[in-house]
Parts: structure tokens; C-alpha cells; sequence
């Protein structure tokens, strides 16, 4: 197997005439923390979502985990994978979204249990040690019982990430994951989430939090128009770069 997690090469994908990616290459090893910086509409989020196949791709290559994804090959069918294949595949990658997607009517511990009983097949009493375990790693041990309304919205966020770690993800994915938070919450997410970066889990983290991104990325890639424009290390990207299209977006995200 390669030591790539994610390898992506020249990968294309348009939704009808809007050709949103147009050529994206992207490498994620073991342990890395990459993120993902960009404007809006650059295709950050879609190719997010090619990486768990959620969405598919026109050309190019992608393997991801040492499967190659992306293909709708005969029948509509995606890829070649059957149902439960795919669900296996998505199960092995986590994914935080900007909405915490919460259940509404569940607890945090119903909401961090349920992939683990539906999907993994655990005992509901397993599921929810395990639940309870993952909300006290995120600092969430006072809040179990609680339903989403009762919590903050950094509380949710950490649910969120408490149900994605409850999977055992070899990559967690996650798309703009303070942007939907008032600001004197980021801060416990962003904590959340580098505590995970030092346990040394593998993240690609689309955000607009430079700081975090100068500090817990091991890699940093700019986004524009369907492409990378630049990628390295976070130093180089944000300090080193001449381009006025990155100069100009940090002017205004800072
Ligand atoms: P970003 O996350 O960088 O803001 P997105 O990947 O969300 O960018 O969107 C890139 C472009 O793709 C946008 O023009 C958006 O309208 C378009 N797009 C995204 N998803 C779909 C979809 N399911 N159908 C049609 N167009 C889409
Ligand atoms: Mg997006």
C-alpha cells in the first residue's frame, strides 16, 4: 500500500457547465495535518466531499486509504462498490462540517452512539461506554444527556467530533468547522481539534483560522479556482508567497 492516505492527481469535475475542480493534485501522509485555505466557491468543500465519495469525479486519479474512489463506472452504481462496501469505506473517514448535523431530538450520547450501533453494530450498552468515553476526551463529560438545543454551538462542534472519533476514522475531514460559530466559541473547538493534530491523527481541515493553520498544519494549500495555487509548508504559503491572489485573500480574512 502507498504511505499516501490521499493521493490525488489531476482531478476534474464540473457540474454541468461549472467546471469546479480542474485539476486539483493533493497528497496527505500518515499522522499529517494538512489544511486547506481558499475563497469562496475555489471548490475547497467539493473536494472534500470527492475524498469520502460523497461526490464523484469526471477525471483524474484519487486514491484515498489505498482505494481508488471517484469513478461512477456501470449503472449508475457508484464506483464498483456495493452498498455496504461504500458504507465500510465512508466509516474509515471522519467528517466535520460547518453545521454541526446534530440529530435534533437525541442527546450528545445518542447522537455519538448511533453510527456505532447502525453502522459498526454495537451493543446499544458498548455504543454508549464508547460515546461517553469520546465526550469526556472533548471535555464534554458534564453535557452527555444534553440534546443540541441545551448546548452552545462549540458544544456541538465537539460532539460532532466526539461521533467522528467514536468511528476509529483514519482521517477526519473537516469543512470550515468555526465558521458557523460566534466568536468567543472558536477558541474550545480549535483546541479540540489540535489536541487531536498532538495525539497525531490525520486531518485535512478547510478554514479561514490562519493562526491554527500556521500552528497545527503540517501543510498548507491554497485553493483558487478549481486548482492549487500554491502549497508547503504553512510558513511558506502565508510569509514566503509573492502571489497577489494569496496576498489578497489574507489581507482579507486577517
Ligand atoms: P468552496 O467550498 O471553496 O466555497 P464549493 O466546493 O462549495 O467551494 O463550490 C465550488 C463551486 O461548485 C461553486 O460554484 C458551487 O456553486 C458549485 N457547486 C458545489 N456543489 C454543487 C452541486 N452539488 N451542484 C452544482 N453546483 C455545485
Ligand atoms: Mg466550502
Amino acid at each position: 500500500m502507498s504511505e499516501l492516505l490521499v493521493d490525488a492527481r489531476g482531478v476534474r469535475k464540473s457540474f454541468g457547465e461549472n467546471e469546479v475542480l480542474r485539476g486539483v493534485d493533493f497528497e496527505v501522509r500518515p499522522g499529517e495535518v494538512s489544511c486547506i485555505i481558499g475563497p469562496s466557491g475555489s471548490g475547497k468543500s467539493t473536494f472534500l466531499r470527492t475524498i469520502n465519495a460523497l461526490e464523484t469525479i469526471d477525471s483524474g486519479s484519487l486514491v484515498v486509504r489505498g482505494e481508488q474512489v471517484g469513478y461512477e463506472l456501470r449503472g449508475g452504481k457508484y464506483h464498483e462498490w456495493s452498498d455496504p462496501q461504500l458504507a465500510k469505506f465512508r466509516s474509515g473517514i471522519g467528517m466535520v462540517f460547518q453545521r454541526f448535523n446534530l440529530y435534533g431530538h437525541f442527546d450528545a450520547i445518542e447522537n455519538v452512539a448511533a453510527s456505532l450501533i447502525h453502522v459498526k453494530r454495537m451493543s446499544r450498552a458498548d455504543a454508549h461506554a464508547r460515546a461517553e468515553q469520546e465526550l469526556t476526551g472533548v471535555g464534554l463529560a458534564d453535557h452527555m444527556h444534553k440534546k443540541p438545543h441545551q448546548l452552545s454551538g462549540g458544544q456541538q462542534q465537539r460532539v460532532a467530533i466526539a461521533r467522528a472519533l467514536a468511528m476509529d476514522p483514519e482521517l477526519i475531514l473537516f469543512d470550515e468547522p468555526t465558521s458557523a460559530l460566534d466568536p468567543e466559541l472558536v477558541d474550545e473547538v480549535l483546541e479540540t481539534m489540535r489536541q487531536l493534530a498532538d495525539g497525531g491523527m490525520t486531518m485535512i481541515v478547510v478554514t479561514h483560522e490562519i493562526g491554527f493553520a500556521r500552528e497545527v498544519g503540517d501543510t498548507l494549500s491554497f485553493f483558487d479556482e478549481g486548482r492549487v495555487l500554491e502549497h508547503g509548508t504553512p510558513e511558506s504559503v502565508l510569509s514566503g508567497s509573492d502571489s497577489q491572489r494569496i496576498r489578497g485573500f489574507l489581507d482579507l480574512v486577517r
